[in-house]
Protein backbone atom coordinates (compact mmCIF):
# COMPACT_ATOMS: atom_id res chain seq x y z
CA UNK A 1 0.00 0.00 0.00
CA UNK A 2 1.07 3.26 -0.70
CA UNK A 3 1.54 6.07 1.79
CA UNK A 4 -1.44 6.80 3.76
CA UNK A 5 -0.16 10.50 4.16
CA UNK A 6 -1.06 13.30 2.70
CA UNK A 7 -4.59 12.17 1.58
CA UNK A 8 -8.04 13.58 1.49
CA UNK A 9 -11.18 12.70 3.47
CA UNK A 10 -12.64 10.97 0.83
CA UNK A 11 -9.38 8.99 -0.04
CA UNK A 12 -9.29 7.90 3.55
CA UNK A 13 -12.69 6.75 4.35
CA UNK A 14 -12.66 5.05 1.00
CA UNK A 15 -9.49 3.10 2.41
CA UNK A 16 -11.28 2.84 5.40
CA UNK A 17 -14.89 1.32 4.25
CA UNK A 18 -13.03 -1.06 1.64
CA UNK A 19 -10.71 -2.69 4.88
CA UNK A 20 -7.99 -2.04 3.32
CA UNK A 21 -6.62 -0.08 6.36
CA UNK A 22 -7.66 0.18 10.11
CA UNK A 23 -7.81 3.80 12.08
CA UNK A 24 -5.47 2.59 14.23
CA UNK A 25 -3.21 2.16 11.32
CA UNK A 26 -3.70 5.74 10.06
CA UNK A 27 -3.02 7.21 13.06
CA UNK A 28 0.03 4.92 13.70
CA UNK A 29 1.09 6.14 10.12
CA UNK A 30 0.96 10.18 11.13
CA UNK A 31 1.48 9.61 14.52
CA UNK A 32 5.35 7.90 13.13
CA UNK A 33 5.38 10.84 10.66
CA UNK A 34 5.44 13.62 13.58
CA UNK A 35 7.64 11.95 15.05
CA UNK A 36 10.25 11.58 12.31
CA UNK A 37 9.72 15.06 11.10
CA UNK A 38 8.50 17.10 13.47
CA UNK A 39 11.98 18.16 14.90
CA UNK A 40 12.42 20.65 11.62
CA UNK A 41 9.03 22.20 11.82
CA UNK A 42 7.95 21.75 15.44
CA UNK A 43 3.80 22.13 14.47
CA UNK A 44 2.63 20.53 18.47
CA UNK A 45 3.54 21.25 21.51
CA UNK A 46 2.40 17.98 22.88
CA UNK A 47 1.03 14.76 21.33
CA UNK A 48 -2.32 13.35 22.34
CA UNK A 49 -1.33 9.82 21.30
CA UNK A 50 -3.09 7.62 23.72
CA UNK A 51 -6.60 9.69 22.70
CA UNK A 52 -5.62 9.11 19.21
CA UNK A 53 -5.50 5.68 19.62
CA UNK A 54 -8.47 5.21 21.40
CA UNK A 55 -10.86 7.39 19.04
CA UNK A 56 -8.98 4.79 16.30
CA UNK A 57 -10.47 1.51 18.12
CA UNK A 58 -13.76 3.21 18.38
CA UNK A 59 -13.73 3.66 14.50
CA UNK A 60 -12.25 0.22 13.97
CA UNK A 61 -15.15 -0.89 16.27
CA UNK A 62 -17.98 0.69 14.95
CA UNK A 63 -16.71 0.06 11.04
CA UNK A 64 -16.46 -3.96 12.22
CA UNK A 65 -20.31 -3.97 13.26
CA UNK A 66 -21.26 -2.12 10.21
CA UNK A 67 -22.30 1.28 11.62
CA UNK A 68 -21.26 4.76 9.96
CA UNK A 69 -17.90 6.07 11.79
CA UNK A 70 -19.20 9.93 11.25
CA UNK A 71 -18.36 12.07 8.90
CA UNK A 72 -14.56 12.92 10.27
CA UNK A 73 -14.37 8.78 10.97
CA UNK A 74 -10.46 7.92 10.68
CA UNK A 75 -9.27 11.69 9.87
CA UNK A 76 -6.29 12.62 11.76
CA UNK A 77 -6.56 15.96 13.17
CA UNK A 78 -4.06 19.15 15.05
CA UNK A 79 -6.17 20.82 17.48
CA UNK A 80 -4.61 24.70 18.04
CA UNK A 81 -3.12 24.30 21.68
CA UNK A 82 -6.01 27.50 22.75
CA UNK A 83 -9.25 24.75 22.20
CA UNK A 84 -9.11 22.15 25.55
CA UNK A 85 -8.93 18.88 25.08
CA UNK A 86 -10.38 17.51 28.91
CA UNK A 87 -7.33 16.11 30.77
CA UNK A 88 -4.75 16.93 28.84
CA UNK A 89 -2.38 20.40 28.58
CA UNK A 90 -4.03 23.85 27.52
CA UNK A 91 -0.30 25.88 27.26
CA UNK A 92 -2.08 28.38 25.09
CA UNK A 93 1.68 28.81 24.12
CA UNK A 94 2.28 30.63 27.28
CA UNK A 95 4.51 30.07 30.08
CA UNK A 96 2.05 31.00 32.34
CA UNK A 97 -0.08 27.86 31.15
CA UNK A 98 3.05 25.43 31.08
CA UNK A 99 1.58 23.21 33.55
CA UNK A 100 -2.41 23.75 33.24
CA UNK A 101 -4.52 20.24 32.04
CA UNK A 102 -8.33 21.72 30.78
CA UNK A 103 -10.88 20.15 32.64
CA UNK A 104 -13.26 19.24 29.81
CA UNK A 105 -13.52 19.12 26.14
CA UNK A 106 -14.20 22.71 24.32
CA UNK A 107 -17.31 22.06 21.95
CA UNK A 108 -15.47 22.25 18.85
CA UNK A 109 -13.18 19.00 20.20
CA UNK A 110 -16.07 17.41 21.31
CA UNK A 111 -18.23 17.55 17.92
CA UNK A 112 -15.00 16.60 16.12
CA UNK A 113 -14.24 14.02 18.53
CA UNK A 114 -18.23 12.32 18.10
CA UNK A 115 -17.39 12.81 14.26
CA UNK A 116 -14.78 10.11 14.71
CA UNK A 117 -11.96 12.41 14.13
CA UNK A 118 -8.50 11.19 15.96
CA UNK A 119 -7.26 13.65 17.59
CA UNK A 120 -3.61 13.12 17.53
CA UNK A 121 -2.01 15.90 19.77
CA UNK A 122 -2.39 19.94 20.40
CA UNK A 123 -0.40 22.41 17.88
CA UNK A 124 1.38 25.31 18.88
CA UNK A 125 0.31 28.82 18.54
CA UNK A 126 1.50 32.38 19.00
CA UNK A 127 1.20 32.95 23.14
CA UNK A 128 -2.67 33.47 23.72
CA UNK A 129 -3.36 33.57 19.78
CA UNK A 130 -1.74 37.32 19.67
CA UNK A 131 1.07 37.63 16.38
CA UNK A 132 1.01 36.79 12.99
CA UNK A 133 4.37 34.75 12.56
CA UNK A 134 3.54 32.41 15.28
CA UNK A 135 7.24 33.84 16.72
CA UNK A 136 5.49 35.01 20.20
CA UNK A 137 5.78 31.77 22.12
CA UNK A 138 7.67 30.71 25.17
CA UNK A 139 8.17 27.26 22.92
CA UNK A 140 10.06 26.71 19.54
CA UNK A 141 9.02 28.36 17.28
CA UNK A 142 7.12 26.69 14.10
CA UNK A 143 8.61 26.45 10.73
CA UNK A 144 7.36 26.46 7.26
CA UNK A 145 7.09 23.46 5.60
CA UNK A 146 7.80 24.59 2.19
CA UNK A 147 11.05 26.52 3.49
CA UNK A 148 12.20 26.10 7.35
CA UNK A 149 13.84 29.46 7.76
CA UNK A 150 10.56 31.32 7.15
CA UNK A 151 7.60 31.47 9.17
CA UNK A 152 4.41 29.73 9.15
CA UNK A 153 2.09 32.89 10.00
CA UNK A 154 0.03 33.29 12.85
CA UNK A 155 -1.37 32.78 15.09
CA UNK A 156 -2.45 29.21 14.35
CA UNK A 157 1.01 28.08 12.81
CA UNK A 158 0.78 24.85 14.48
CA UNK A 159 -2.58 23.27 12.61
CA UNK A 160 -1.42 24.63 9.65
CA UNK A 161 2.13 23.37 9.69
CA UNK A 162 0.08 20.02 10.57
CA UNK A 163 -1.52 19.76 7.83
CA UNK A 164 1.07 21.35 5.34
CA UNK A 165 3.46 19.06 5.99
CA UNK A 166 0.83 16.17 6.21
CA UNK A 167 1.09 15.14 9.88
CA UNK A 168 -3.15 15.62 9.78
CA UNK A 169 -5.41 15.56 6.95
CA UNK A 170 -7.28 18.85 9.13
CA UNK A 171 -6.86 21.31 11.38
CA UNK A 172 -8.72 23.77 14.10
CA UNK A 173 -7.28 27.25 14.71
CA UNK A 174 -9.00 30.23 15.73
CA UNK A 175 -8.82 33.44 13.92
CA UNK A 176 -9.34 37.08 15.68
CA UNK A 177 -8.11 39.08 12.99
CA UNK A 178 -6.78 36.95 10.74
CA UNK A 179 -5.12 33.46 12.60
CA UNK A 180 -6.66 31.02 10.32
CA UNK A 181 -5.98 33.03 7.03
CA UNK A 182 -2.79 34.05 7.08
CA UNK A 183 -1.25 30.88 8.44
CA UNK A 184 -3.17 28.91 5.52
CA UNK A 185 -1.79 31.23 3.18
CA UNK A 186 1.67 30.98 4.27
CA UNK A 187 1.64 27.13 4.34
CA UNK A 188 -0.48 26.98 1.02
CA UNK A 189 -3.42 25.35 2.25
CA UNK A 190 -7.42 26.31 2.52
CA UNK A 191 -8.12 27.65 5.88
CA UNK A 192 -11.76 29.63 6.70
CA UNK A 193 -12.88 31.47 9.05
CA UNK A 194 -16.91 31.18 9.15
CA UNK A 195 -20.15 33.97 10.04
CA UNK A 196 -18.93 34.76 14.15
CA UNK A 197 -21.44 32.79 16.35
CA UNK A 198 -21.59 29.96 13.91
CA UNK A 199 -19.02 27.85 15.93
CA UNK A 200 -19.36 27.67 19.80
CA UNK A 201 -16.52 29.48 21.38
CA UNK A 202 -16.89 27.41 24.61
CA UNK A 203 -13.52 25.94 25.65
CA UNK A 204 -11.52 27.75 23.20
CA UNK A 205 -9.27 30.19 25.67
CA UNK A 206 -10.55 33.37 25.22
CA UNK A 207 -8.50 36.68 23.19
CA UNK A 208 -10.97 39.19 22.06
CA UNK A 209 -14.08 37.61 22.37
CA UNK A 210 -16.46 39.48 19.71
CA UNK A 211 -13.96 38.58 17.76
CA UNK A 212 -12.31 35.35 18.34
CA UNK A 213 -13.83 32.25 16.09
CA UNK A 214 -12.90 29.04 15.66
CA UNK A 215 -12.40 27.14 11.95
CA UNK A 216 -11.19 24.63 10.07
CA UNK A 217 -7.69 24.22 7.96
CA UNK A 218 -7.71 21.50 4.91
CA UNK A 219 -6.17 21.04 1.61
CA UNK A 220 -9.24 20.91 -0.21
CA UNK A 221 -11.77 23.34 0.25
CA UNK A 222 -14.10 19.82 0.17
CA UNK A 223 -12.25 19.09 3.56
CA UNK A 224 -12.54 22.37 4.87
CA UNK A 225 -16.14 22.40 4.02
CA UNK A 226 -17.03 18.90 5.61
CA UNK A 227 -14.74 19.97 9.11
CA UNK A 228 -16.89 23.20 9.44
CA UNK A 229 -20.17 21.13 8.75
CA UNK A 230 -19.65 19.23 12.19
CA UNK A 231 -17.87 22.33 13.75
CA UNK A 232 -20.81 24.58 13.08
CA UNK A 233 -24.15 24.29 15.55
CA UNK A 234 -25.72 26.47 18.47
CA UNK A 235 -24.55 25.84 21.98
CA UNK A 236 -25.91 26.73 24.92
CA UNK A 237 -22.79 26.95 26.63
CA UNK A 238 -21.66 29.84 24.43
CA UNK A 239 -24.10 33.04 25.10
CA UNK A 240 -22.36 34.30 21.39
CA UNK A 241 -23.56 30.95 20.04
CA UNK A 242 -26.44 32.39 17.00
CA UNK A 243 -29.46 30.46 17.67
CA UNK A 244 -31.17 28.44 14.41
CA UNK A 245 -29.05 31.27 12.34
CA UNK A 246 -30.04 29.79 8.95
CA UNK A 247 -33.66 28.59 9.77
CA UNK A 248 -34.10 32.17 10.45
CA UNK A 249 -32.43 33.79 7.36
CA UNK A 250 -33.56 31.97 5.23
CA UNK A 251 -29.75 31.84 3.96
CA UNK A 252 -28.21 27.78 3.03
CA UNK A 253 -26.58 26.23 5.72
CA UNK A 254 -22.99 24.70 5.32
CA UNK A 255 -24.17 21.78 6.68
CA UNK A 256 -22.84 17.81 5.34
CA UNK A 257 -26.17 17.65 2.80
CA UNK A 258 -24.68 20.92 1.12
CA UNK A 259 -21.16 19.32 0.84
CA UNK A 260 -22.23 17.12 -0.62
CA UNK A 261 -24.26 18.74 -3.37
CA UNK A 262 -20.75 20.32 -4.60
CA UNK A 263 -19.85 18.97 -7.86
CA UNK A 264 -16.69 19.30 -9.71
CA UNK A 265 -18.70 19.74 -12.92
CA UNK A 266 -21.03 22.17 -12.07
CA UNK A 267 -18.08 24.73 -11.10
CA UNK A 268 -17.65 26.80 -14.26
CA UNK A 269 -20.98 26.56 -14.40
CA UNK A 270 -21.62 28.40 -10.79
CA UNK A 271 -18.94 30.98 -11.75
CA UNK A 272 -21.53 31.74 -14.86
CA UNK A 273 -22.95 35.86 -14.08
CA UNK A 274 -21.09 35.53 -10.53
CA UNK A 275 -20.27 38.88 -9.30
CA UNK A 276 -16.88 39.09 -7.49
CA UNK A 277 -15.79 42.58 -6.32
CA UNK A 278 -11.36 42.67 -6.33
CA UNK A 279 -10.97 45.44 -3.07
CA UNK A 280 -9.57 47.78 -4.60
CA UNK A 281 -8.01 49.19 -0.87
CA UNK A 282 -5.99 46.12 -0.62
CA UNK A 283 -4.04 46.22 -4.49
CA UNK A 284 -1.53 49.05 -3.45
CA UNK A 285 2.21 49.28 -3.87
CA UNK A 286 2.30 47.67 -0.13
CA UNK A 287 1.47 44.90 -2.14
CA UNK A 288 4.38 42.52 -3.23
CA UNK A 289 4.42 42.43 -7.05
CA UNK A 290 4.11 38.71 -7.30
CA UNK A 291 1.03 38.19 -5.15
CA UNK A 292 -0.33 40.92 -7.31
CA UNK A 293 0.05 39.21 -10.36
CA UNK A 294 -1.15 35.83 -8.84
CA UNK A 295 -4.66 37.93 -7.81
CA UNK A 296 -4.29 39.15 -12.00
CA UNK A 297 -4.26 35.99 -12.73
CA UNK A 298 -7.37 34.86 -10.68
CA UNK A 299 -9.48 37.37 -11.97
CA UNK A 300 -8.56 36.43 -15.41
CA UNK A 301 -9.78 33.10 -14.77
CA UNK A 302 -12.96 33.89 -13.42
CA UNK A 303 -13.60 36.62 -16.21
CA UNK A 304 -13.20 33.59 -18.25
CA UNK A 305 -15.87 31.92 -17.31
CA UNK A 306 -18.13 34.16 -17.25
CA UNK A 307 -17.94 35.97 -14.06
CA UNK A 308 -18.67 39.47 -13.92
CA UNK A 309 -15.67 40.84 -11.55
CA UNK A 310 -14.71 44.44 -10.68
CA UNK A 311 -12.77 46.37 -8.71
CA UNK A 312 -14.60 48.53 -5.78
CA UNK A 313 -13.20 50.08 -2.76
CA UNK A 314 -15.10 49.11 0.52
CA UNK A 315 -14.90 52.38 2.62
CA UNK A 316 -13.28 52.11 5.82
CA UNK A 317 -11.99 49.30 5.23
CA UNK A 318 -8.50 50.46 5.72
CA UNK A 319 -9.62 51.79 9.21
CA UNK A 320 -9.74 48.18 10.18
CA UNK A 321 -6.32 48.06 11.49
CA UNK A 322 -6.28 50.39 14.13
CA UNK A 323 -9.95 49.54 15.19
CA UNK A 324 -8.87 46.20 15.64
CA UNK A 325 -6.11 46.74 17.49
CA UNK A 326 -8.26 49.12 20.05
CA UNK A 327 -11.09 46.66 20.08
CA UNK A 328 -8.95 43.42 20.59
CA UNK A 329 -6.35 44.70 23.08
CA UNK A 330 -9.42 45.81 25.02
CA UNK A 331 -10.87 42.96 25.48
CA UNK A 332 -7.26 40.87 26.13
CA UNK A 333 -7.03 43.32 28.35
CA UNK A 334 -10.03 42.21 30.16
CA UNK A 335 -9.99 38.48 29.34
CA UNK A 336 -6.35 37.85 30.59
CA UNK A 337 -6.99 39.17 34.02
CA UNK A 338 -7.93 36.00 35.29
CA UNK A 339 -4.48 34.89 34.62
CA UNK A 340 -2.93 36.09 38.02
CA UNK A 341 -1.33 33.23 39.84
CA UNK A 342 -4.63 32.42 41.95
CA UNK A 343 -7.49 31.89 39.43
CA UNK A 344 -5.50 30.74 36.28
CA UNK A 345 -1.57 30.65 35.67
CA UNK A 346 1.66 29.68 37.63
CA UNK A 347 1.89 31.43 40.55
CA UNK A 348 4.86 33.07 41.84
CA UNK A 349 5.67 31.81 45.42
CA UNK A 350 6.66 34.03 48.94
CA UNK A 351 5.37 37.16 47.79
CA UNK A 352 4.90 40.08 50.21
CA UNK A 353 1.13 40.72 49.45
CA UNK A 354 -1.34 39.91 47.12
CA UNK A 355 -0.88 42.48 44.57
CA UNK A 356 2.97 41.59 44.65
CA UNK A 357 1.73 37.97 43.81
CA UNK A 358 -0.44 38.66 40.75
CA UNK A 359 2.18 41.18 39.52
CA UNK A 360 5.08 38.86 39.73
CA UNK A 361 2.92 35.91 38.57
CA UNK A 362 2.07 38.24 35.14
CA UNK A 363 5.55 39.39 35.14
CA UNK A 364 7.20 36.22 35.40
CA UNK A 365 4.34 34.61 33.02
CA UNK A 366 3.31 36.57 30.35
CA UNK A 367 5.88 37.67 26.90
CA UNK A 368 6.52 40.76 25.75
CA UNK A 369 3.56 40.94 23.31
CA UNK A 370 1.15 40.03 25.81
CA UNK A 371 2.15 42.53 28.43
CA UNK A 372 2.62 45.27 25.30
CA UNK A 373 -1.63 44.03 24.76
CA UNK A 374 -2.63 44.21 28.16
CA UNK A 375 -1.32 47.79 28.68
CA UNK A 376 -2.58 48.89 25.16
CA UNK A 377 -6.07 47.62 26.00
CA UNK A 378 -6.07 48.68 29.59
CA UNK A 379 -4.91 51.97 28.10
CA UNK A 380 -7.78 52.51 25.90
CA UNK A 381 -10.74 51.16 28.28
CA UNK A 382 -9.17 53.58 30.92
CA UNK A 383 -11.31 56.64 31.91
CA UNK A 384 -10.80 60.10 30.49
CA UNK A 385 -9.23 57.90 27.31
CA UNK A 386 -12.43 55.32 26.69
CA UNK A 387 -14.42 57.67 24.78
CA UNK A 388 -11.51 58.83 22.52
CA UNK A 389 -10.38 55.27 21.84
CA UNK A 390 -12.81 52.66 22.45
CA UNK A 391 -16.02 54.17 21.98
CA UNK A 392 -14.71 55.78 18.66
CA UNK A 393 -13.42 52.34 17.52
CA UNK A 394 -16.31 50.75 18.17
CA UNK A 395 -18.40 53.56 16.21
CA UNK A 396 -16.25 53.08 13.05
CA UNK A 397 -16.13 49.17 13.55
CA UNK A 398 -20.33 50.02 13.09
CA UNK A 399 -18.83 51.68 10.23
CA UNK A 400 -16.77 48.99 8.48
CA UNK A 401 -19.97 46.30 8.87
CA UNK A 402 -22.12 48.65 7.18
CA UNK A 403 -19.58 49.32 4.28
CA UNK A 404 -19.43 45.45 3.72
CA UNK A 405 -23.34 44.90 3.72
CA UNK A 406 -23.51 47.87 1.21
CA UNK A 407 -20.94 46.21 -0.89
CA UNK A 408 -22.68 42.66 -0.71
CA UNK A 409 -25.65 44.14 -2.34
CA UNK A 410 -23.32 44.46 -5.45
CA UNK A 411 -21.31 41.40 -4.99
CA UNK A 412 -21.97 37.66 -4.21
CA UNK A 413 -17.67 38.06 -3.06
CA UNK A 414 -15.49 39.86 -2.38
CA UNK A 415 -11.72 38.92 -3.54
CA UNK A 416 -8.24 40.11 -1.89
CA UNK A 417 -4.89 39.20 -1.48
CA UNK A 418 -4.32 37.64 2.13
CA UNK A 419 -1.31 39.57 2.65
CA UNK A 420 1.00 41.97 1.75
CA UNK A 421 3.57 39.37 1.05
CA UNK A 422 4.47 35.71 1.28
CA UNK A 423 5.86 33.93 3.94
CA UNK A 424 8.84 35.68 5.39
CA UNK A 425 12.12 34.62 7.38
CA UNK A 426 12.13 33.79 10.73
CA UNK A 427 13.65 37.21 12.87
CA UNK A 428 12.80 39.19 9.98
CA UNK A 429 9.81 41.40 11.35
CA UNK A 430 9.70 40.51 15.33
CA UNK A 431 11.51 44.15 16.05
CA UNK A 432 8.96 46.61 14.29
CA UNK A 433 5.24 45.57 15.84
CA UNK A 434 3.71 47.73 13.96
CA UNK A 435 5.13 46.17 10.31
CA UNK A 436 4.18 42.68 11.70
CA UNK A 437 0.82 44.48 12.58
CA UNK A 438 0.62 45.55 8.80
CA UNK A 439 0.70 41.66 7.69
CA UNK A 440 -3.04 41.43 8.77
CA UNK A 441 -4.36 44.36 7.33
CA UNK A 442 -6.53 42.45 4.51
CA UNK A 443 -7.72 39.85 6.90
CA UNK A 444 -8.68 41.88 10.28
CA UNK A 445 -11.56 43.55 8.33
CA UNK A 446 -13.49 40.43 8.35
CA UNK A 447 -13.43 39.80 11.76
CA UNK A 448 -14.61 43.40 13.20
CA UNK A 449 -17.63 43.24 10.31
CA UNK A 450 -18.08 39.07 11.27
CA UNK A 451 -18.09 37.80 8.08
CA UNK A 452 -17.31 34.85 6.79
CA UNK A 453 -13.56 34.54 5.23
CA UNK A 454 -11.44 32.30 2.90
CA UNK A 455 -7.89 31.49 2.09
CA UNK A 456 -7.32 29.07 -1.25
CA UNK A 457 -3.63 28.64 -2.94
CA UNK A 458 -3.68 29.97 -6.21
CA UNK A 459 0.10 30.03 -6.84
CA UNK A 460 3.67 29.06 -6.35
CA UNK A 461 6.02 32.38 -5.98
CA UNK A 462 9.30 32.07 -7.57
CA UNK A 463 10.81 35.33 -6.59
CA UNK A 464 12.71 33.52 -3.59
CA UNK A 465 15.30 30.54 -3.11
CA UNK A 466 12.82 28.18 -2.48
CA UNK A 467 9.16 28.28 -3.89
CA UNK A 468 6.45 29.35 -1.57
CA UNK A 469 2.74 29.43 -1.82
CA UNK A 470 0.24 32.37 -2.45
CA UNK A 471 -3.00 32.20 -1.11
CA UNK A 472 -6.28 34.33 -2.06
CA UNK A 473 -8.58 35.38 0.76
CA UNK A 474 -12.61 35.75 -0.35
CA UNK A 475 -15.29 37.28 2.07
CA UNK A 476 -18.77 36.60 1.71
CA UNK A 477 -21.84 38.10 3.27
CA UNK A 478 -22.59 37.49 7.11
CA UNK A 479 -24.53 34.02 7.32
CA UNK A 480 -23.43 33.47 3.94
CA UNK A 481 -21.19 30.49 4.23
CA UNK A 482 -22.23 28.33 1.75
CA UNK A 483 -21.94 31.10 -0.82
CA UNK A 484 -18.10 31.47 0.36
CA UNK A 485 -17.81 27.89 -0.04
CA UNK A 486 -19.51 27.43 -3.33
CA UNK A 487 -17.19 29.84 -4.95
CA UNK A 488 -14.06 28.99 -3.63
CA UNK A 489 -14.75 25.09 -4.44
CA UNK A 490 -15.75 26.49 -8.28
CA UNK A 491 -12.39 28.57 -7.86
CA UNK A 492 -10.48 25.50 -7.40
CA UNK A 493 -11.74 23.31 -9.87
CA UNK A 494 -11.06 25.85 -12.52
CA UNK A 495 -7.53 27.36 -11.13
CA UNK A 496 -4.40 25.93 -13.13
CA UNK A 497 -4.00 22.21 -11.99
CA UNK A 498 -1.23 22.38 -9.10
CA UNK A 499 -0.45 20.52 -6.18
CA UNK A 500 0.56 22.34 -3.24
CA UNK A 501 2.84 19.78 -1.80
CA UNK A 502 5.37 21.15 0.62
CA UNK A 503 8.81 19.60 0.74
CA UNK A 504 8.24 17.81 4.30
CA UNK A 505 5.13 16.56 2.49
CA UNK A 506 6.51 15.31 -0.44
CA UNK A 507 9.36 13.41 1.19
CA UNK A 508 6.43 11.30 3.16
CA UNK A 509 4.16 10.65 0.51
N1 LIG B 1 -2.33 38.90 14.06
C1 LIG B 1 -3.52 39.34 14.73
C2 LIG B 1 -3.23 39.64 16.17
O1 LIG B 1 -2.11 39.46 16.58
C3 LIG B 1 -4.59 38.29 14.61
C4 LIG B 1 -4.44 37.18 15.55
C5 LIG B 1 -5.55 36.20 15.52
O2 LIG B 1 -6.33 36.16 14.57
N2 LIG B 1 -5.65 35.45 16.58
O3 LIG B 1 -4.06 40.08 16.89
Amino acid sequence: MSSLIGKRIGELKALLQEKQVSAVEIAEAHLDHVKKSDSQTHAFLNLTEELAKEQARAVDQKIARGEEPGPLGGIPLALKDNISVADYPLTCGSKILENFIAPYNATAAEKLFAAGALCLGKATLDEFAMGSSNENTSFPVPRNPWDTDRVPGGSSGGPAVSVASGYSSIGIGSDTGGSIRLPASFCGIVGMKPTYGLVSRFGLTAYASSLDQIGPFARSVEDAAITLSVLLGEDGKDATSLRAPFEKSGEQAPDLKFVRSLKKENAADYLKGLRVGVIADFLSDAISPEIKSQIDKVRKVLGDHGAIVEEVTVPHIKEALPVYYIVATAEASANLARFDGVRYGARTESPADITTLYNQSREAGFGDEVKRRIMLGTYALSSGYYDAYYKKAQQVRRLIKESFDRTFERFDALLSPTSPSTAFKIGEKVDDPLTMYLCDIATLPANLAGIPGLVLPCGISTAEAKPLPVGLQLLAGQLKDAVLIKTAFALEQVLPAQTYESPVLKAAI
